[in-house]
């Protein structure tokens, strides 16, 4: 049966109609159930070693496109809707995207997987089903608010296995039920699968915003992504979420193990457990248990988990290295009590230095240095971040396991984030050195050779005018901004921290609004882009996000600035917005405090697609400007080892806010919050309590790199005049981006890590 008749027999079961008759979303659905068969239908891939990608988060996007793409029927499709009289983009319209992660850490899982496939790897997610995501953001009056974000439908990706796993908790059982969405790999006929397990009886969305009982675990358990962690509920409530998605992943491991024909003394010889930074960390006791259920010994049992489990460590900001106390897991996860104080005991034997122990005096556990003693491999996710953990945060872990550190520089998959979200792009490239880089993104370098070619370097500025007009229309339609496609689309798109600084790009646009005021006008239209939510009980967050919509209202309302000054922030910033928006970038902004990015993956996707680095020498952006070289990128701001130094209370050098607030530019800048134009349109309280952050304590220093993040600013706004040479600018970072492709960082995982 050819595709054609697929998608009619598809059609009239379901609506009565033939395709011809349907309406975008019975095609969405014709779509969706078509490729959701063919992917379930495929064989995993060969290998003895199997790996698990345990992971909190796993933001993979919309799957039509990447799935389509995947089968070779993309193409196809589109044309058939096209004969139609549909547009595929249109259909791809209907479907929600999975509410399944957050940001970086949740989209690296994302692309790892695809990337994992794609290779002909053995290997599969394993994860939770969360109905109602992190949150879906909104603005009113200029704040973020936050509503349940339900995405599954009676038609979804996922698909029934039949599979149940009870998880004993304090006092009380709960069935996990096993979802699979299937993964299916780019280049070959496989698929491999990501595991997401749900509660039997989950809860009905709440009505008043996000909150909820978070003493229901049993009908809560799955709702949201990282309930709020302010109060103890919600902390108790998250390590019962961890508990629940490892100790069913673990009996998943074990069960296919015994499937696969192998007893449990073999796990290490057959399987590979990555843990993607410390939430699924207790799956390292759960293992530990299970084996000695099973008939290990203790010293088996540690034997073979330690030659399982890996670990990658994503942050080195204090307060996200996850330490629960032992009480919690008391409550959440009993049986793993005695394991733990068995693991603490072993370590304090062997190594006398008590910072390195797990359980410390005040009874927490520290999730992370379980993975270390109990790993048989740590990881950074850049060279800069790796070196970091290994001179300073983790330094004493280093010392005691040298071998067991080593980098892995994060990747994202080009299938996505140039493919499939820049067909005008790809087209150019094919153009011009052919398809290969696709399977080797290495090639891209090929482009280096078109440098001169003016014909190449006009239409690389067409095909970004283009991505311009396109965005400009999708945001008009979403939020009714109307934007000047030919302005300088300067674009920050990331959760939004102190520590990635949205606030000092909210002091550059202060400073234009009062150049502009003052009558020194820009060399062009600039118009600052943002996407980022807040964390819910993250006020400092929440204040940024206030300030900048704030500046949005208060140019919007200006018809002297407005010409020449935009702002324009995109509600509720997800993958879908991620894929319009980093065609259309021109400057991609990576301002984080040096030494506080781990990576970043958003700094990777906007250099595919032609966007010029601003950014720190801080993640993996020190890789980017050693390959794109210093004419390619706009680098500024203190280095990471000053940075620490400045945190350092020993030099007596420690980074004063008030120093840097006390200079005529700065001064007036911060105190901007606090003008009345500002306050005639902001909460006086938010803006002050900013106001005073920044001016008293800036942690993340702002201020330290105010002056210079300006006038870098400046100059390449002033550079992006000569179209030429910034279109070779362009160029580079295409050509030089295919070292980022999540391929090459799989490849790397598989060689030193996972060996499948
Ligand atoms: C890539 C991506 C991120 C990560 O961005 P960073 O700039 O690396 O922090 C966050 N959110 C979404 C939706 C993404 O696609």
């Amino acid at each position: 049966m050819d595709l054609k008749e697929r998608i009619g027999q598809i059609t009239r079961e379901r609506f009565g109609l033939p395709p011809e008759q349907c309406g975008d979303r019975q095609l969405y659905e014709a779509l969706l159930v078509l490729t959701r068969n063919l992917t379930q239908e495929r064989p995993a891939p060969g290998g003895e070693r199997k790996l698990y990608y345990f992971s909190a988060e796993f933001l993979v996007g919309k799957l039509l496109d990447n799935n389509l793409l995947a089968l070779g029927l993309r193409d196809q499709v589109r044309e058939l809707l096209a004969s139609w009289g549909h547009d595929l983009n249109a259909v791809e319209e209907q479907e929600p995207e999975p509410s399944l992660g957050n940001g970086g850490l949740g989209r690296l899982a994302a692309c790892f997987l695809d990337s994992i496939a794609a290779l002909g790897l053995r290997g599969d997610g394993v994860g939770l089903c969360y109905h109602y995501g992190l949150f879906r953001q909104k603005f009113e009056d200029n704040k973020q608010k936050e509503t349940p974000d339900p995405w599954m439908e009676a038609e979804s990706w996922l698909i029934p296995t039949g599979k149940r796993y009870t998880v004993s908790f304090g006092g009380f059982d709960l069935t996990a039920r096993l979802w699979d969405a299937a993964v299916p790999g780019a280049y070959n006929d496989k698929a491999n699968r990501l595991h997401l397990f749900d509660v039997e009886e989950p809860a009905p969305p709440p009505e008043n915003g996000i909150d909820f009982d978070k003493t229901d675990i049993a009908r809560h358990l799955t709702s949201f992504l990282y309930p709020d962690d302010a109060d103890e509920a919600g902390r108790l409530l998250r390590v019962y979420q961890q508990y629940f998605m490892v100790s069913a992943g673990a009996q998943l491991i074990l069960e296919e193990l015994e499937e696969r024909g192998y007893g449990p003394e073999s796990l290490a010889e057959h399987t590979a457990v990555q843990i993607n930074d410390t939430h699924p960390s207790m799956v390292i006791p759960e293992l530990i248990r299970l084996l000695t259920e099973r008939g290990l010994t203790m010293d088996q049992a540690v034997d073979q988990v330690s030659r399982t489990c890996a670990y990658t460590n994503h942050t080195i900001l204090a307060e996200a290295l996850e330490k629960w106390p032992l009480a919690f897991i008391e409550k959440a996860a009993p049986r793993l009590v005695p394991v733990i104080r068995e693991l603490d005991r072993r370590v304090r034997e062997a190594c006398p230095d008590p910072a390195a122990a797990i359980l410390d005096e005040k009874n927490l556990v520290h999730m992370a240095h379980m993975d270390i003693h109990y790993g048989y491999s740590v990881n950074g996710v850049a060279a800069l971040h790796t070196e970091i953990l290994k001179k300073a945060e983790l330094k004493r872990f280093y010392d005691l396991y040298p071998r067991k550190f080593n980098n892995k520089t994060n990747g994202v998959t080009l299938r996505r984030w140039l493919e499939a979200c820049n067909p005008d792009l790809t087209a150019l490239i094919d153009q011009c050195i052919g398809p290969g880089w696709r399977q080797d993104p290495g090639r891209l370098v090929g482009l280096m050779d078109f440098m001169d070619n003016d014909r190449v370097l006009e239409r690389l500025l067409v095909v970004k005018q283009n991505a311009k007009e396109r965005f400009c229309r999708q945001l008009r339609e979403a939020q009714g901004i109307d934007l000047d496609p030919t302005s300088i689309f300067d674009v920050q798109i990331k959760r939004l921290h102190e520590y990635k600084r949205q606030q000092m790009n909210a002091l550059y646009i202060v400073q234009k609004y009062l150049d502009i005021k003052a009558g020194r006008i820009p060399e062009r239209p600039i118009t600052v882009l943002f996407g980022a939510k807040a964390a819910p009980a993250y006020v400092m967050a929440k204040h940024i996000i206030h300030l900048i919509l704030c500046l949005q209202e208060l140019i919007e309302n200006d018809p002297v600035v407005r010409p020449w000054l935009r702002v324009a922030m995109i509600e509720n910033y997800n993958v879908t917005w991620a894929e319009r928006l980093i065609p259309a970038a021109d400057i991609s902004e990576q301002i984080s405090l040096a030494s506080k990015e781990a990576s970043g993956t958003g700094n990777m996707k906007l250099m595919a697609n032609g966007a010029v680095t601003l950014g720190t020498m801080d993640g993996a952006n020190v890789e980017i400007a050693e390959l794109v070289g210093p004419g390619n990128i706009y680098t500024f701001g203190a280095h990471s080892d000053r940075v620490i130094h400045l945190y350092d209370d020993k030099g007596g050098e420690r980074y004063r806010a008030l120093d840097y607030y006390h200079t005529p530019r700065v001064e007036r800048l911060v105190d901007f919050l606090l003008s009345p134009e500002l306050l005639e349109l902001g909460d006086a309280k938010d803006l002050a309590a900013l106001w005073r952050d920044i001016k008293g304590k800036d942690w993340f220093m702002a201020l330290l790199d105010l002056e210079e993040y300006i006038s870098v600013k400046d100059l390449a706004v002033r550079q992006y005049g000569d179209r030429k040479a910034w279109a070779r600018k362009m160029l580079v970072n295409i050509a030089k981006s295919g070292y980022f492709s999540s391929d090459r960082t799989i490849k790397q995982y598989n060689e030193d890590i996972w060996r499948l």
